[in-house]
């Protein structure tokens, strides 16, 4: 019996200009993947954070570059774009030495960037926005951060587009807390997905945040057990596999970036070759290959699958995922 046509929409996947790129696209559509959301992400974090408006201009540039790369290279895959600096690069800045306050000037200022490519119709949606997700955290980085993030909030509502979050492990608790920044906000709470979530889809638990569950093991099944309020997604990352000619071992992009002097291309480039990616997080074909296991599982309906691949994504978003 020849396998459904269905939709199969990753909805949170990134790529790097210094990573597979769009073979990694590729391989996405061959496992049966026919859309995702491209999910801006800062490109040069391993060598220095971005420090000024223009900074982020290039990077968000680069993120539309690939968007328009994936349209006219693979166009079996529909792709569209959420874009925000990431909450990541408020705290690179106090990791530099800067204080607190310009940290977050600066990435103010760059949210409102941002906001500018959703209104002109580059972005669907703004994503990474939120706050850090590792915990313990001084009370002042995090009341900074929650002021980012309504700002956030607020320039989505007044765009009426959605926004994806990055924050702490999705809990009761988190979501509960999430909920009330989002209210606060008057952004509609069916515009808001938790990024990177645990498959918490009982509406009661999660306050009625969209979680795009991450379906490493079991997280999927888990997710379908409690209905179809739910996305899928891979947080794939791009990241590349370098080999060191000085070590002869090979490692992660980000650590080979640590081993030459800030901003050094030319050091680099003498030095490490890409060789492939690090597997570290779920791949390109996690979305499509999971979505096939739950059918064939008889955890998940057909119609079920379209709801999560295109029916949740168009409400969320306003876009037409299909075939
Ligand atoms: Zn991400």
């Amino acid at each position: 019996m020849a396998a459904p046509r269905l939709p199969i929409f990753d909805n949170h996947f990134h790529l790097d200009p210094r990573g597979r790129g769009l073979d990694a696209v590729r391989e996405f559509a061959r496992a049966g993947g026919t859309s995702l959301m491209l999910v801006h992400k800062p490109y040069r974090e391993h060598e220095r954070p971005n420090t000024t408006l223009e900074d982020f201009r290039r990077d968000f540039d680069t993120t539309i570059a690939l968007h328009a790369k994936i349209r006219s290279e693979v166009p079996e895959v529909t792709a569209w774009v959420a874009l925000a600096p990431h909450p990541a690069e408020f705290t690179e800045l106090l990791k530099v030495g800067w204080s607190l306050d310009d940290a977050h000037a600066l990435y103010m200022r760059a949210l409102d960037l941002a906001a500018t490519y959703v209104r002109d119709g580059k972005a669907v949606a703004m994503g990474e926005v939120g706050r850090p997700h590792w915990r313990p955290i001084e009370d002042a980085i995090l009341a900074k951060a929650n002021e980012s993030m309504a700002h956030a909030f607020s320039l989505a509502r007044d765009l009426g587009c959605a926004v994806q979050i990055h924050a702490e492990t999705a809990t009761p608790e988190s979501f509960a807390d999430l909920r009330a920044h989002v209210d606060a906000a008057r952004l509609p709470v069916g515009k808001v997905v938790k990024h990177y979530s645990t498959p918490i889809v009982d509406t009661a638990v999660n306050h009625g945040i969209w979680p795009s569950v991450l379906i490493g093991k079991g997280a999927a099944e888990e997710a379908a057990k409690g209905g179809v309020r739910w996305m899928m997604e891979t947080d794939y990352m791009d990241d590349a596999l370098v080999f060191d000619n000085m070590t002869k071992r090979s490692m992660p992009i980000a650590e080979s970036w640590r081993l030459v002097t800030a901003g050094a291309e030319t050091e680099w480039r003498s030095r490490f070759k890409i060789i492939g990616s690090t597997g570290a997080v779920l791949g390109p074909k996690t979305v499509p290959k999971r979505t096939r296991d739950l059918l064939a599982k008889g955890l998940m309906t057909e119609e079920q699958a379209w709801t999560i691949h295109a029916e949740n994504p168009k409400k969320v978003y306003g876009i037409e995922v299909d075939l």
